[in-house]
């Protein structure tokens, strides 16, 4: 079957290459594949190599075991990866989700328990911030890491059932009760699937959690997470 989204995702590049590095000005021509300078990449290289502070994604939640078997990210919420997830979210950087989807299959295939996962399952947004922003960045991260692992993107296995409040503005516990109802089962048959649940960034895990929760209670298997990045890592140097 011929894929016309990557067609004219290469179409799209020919024609308008971008003339600036999207993380740092630097001029040159940057492409979907390559969205970043080599300084941008080798600072990005540096960060991703760097300890977590917590190997527990829930600590500090209350949450003793979680409901997913395993959260893994491609670096810590801060520089560059940071950078890109910004713009990604906030300004229109859909041409940046091939490549921060590609570092997320390689933290993938590096893993050999994310082998056992079926589908990949979206976080989704609330209608409002979807129609509000006009894309779903977790979308557009799953949909490349489904076609790269070549099985099924579900994004309607979950819904979001009541608007949040601003999760910045809560600490860790407040957002674990806020999201915790938030996400229902969808429309899609997910029952006897193991899952790889797609997000930019695993914050307090609380998302990743009540997700988790929602896709078991509709007859996974078992859930699997991968994000961009994960905060609560800290470096005070590196903090914009
Ligand atoms: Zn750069």
């Amino acid at each position: 079957m011929i894929n016309w989204g990557r067609w004219q995702d290469v179409l799209a590049d020919f024609l308008f290459p971008a003339a600036v590095c999207p993380l740092c000005g630097t001029p040159g021509k940057y492409t979907r594949s390559l969205p970043w300078c080599g300084a941008c990449e080798a600072a990005r290289q540096r960060e991703a190599a760097e300890e977590p502070s917590r190997d527990n994604p829930l600590s500090g939640s209350g949450i003793e075991k979680p409901a997913f078997q395993q959260a893994i990210h491609t670096a810590p919420y801060l520089g560059v990866t940071q950078a890109a997830i910004r713009q990604l979210k906030y300004h229109n950087g859909k041409f940046l989700a091939p490549r921060l989807a590609e570092l997320m299959l390689e933290k993938i295939r590096e893993n050999g328990e994310f082998a056992a996962c079926e589908a990949v399952v979206p976080v989704p947004l609330t209608p409002e911030k979807e129609a509000q922003r006009g894309y779903n960045q977790s979308l557009l991260l799953a949909r490349e890491i489904a076609r790269g692992l070549g099985i099924p993107c579900l994004p309607d296995a979950l819904c979001r059932v009541e608007d949040t409040l601003s999760q910045t503005r809560l600490n860790r516990t407040e957002r674990l009760a806020n999201v915790a109802e938030a996400f229902a089962p969808g429309r899609a048959d997910v029952r006897g699937k193991t899952l790889l649940l797609t997000d930019d960034v695993l914050t307090t895990g609380a998302t990743a959690e009540a997700c988790s929760r929602a896709l078991l209670k509709a007859g996974a298997r078992a859930v699997y997470v991968v994000t961009a990045a994960a905060a609560g890592f800290h470096r005070p140097d590196s903090e914009v």
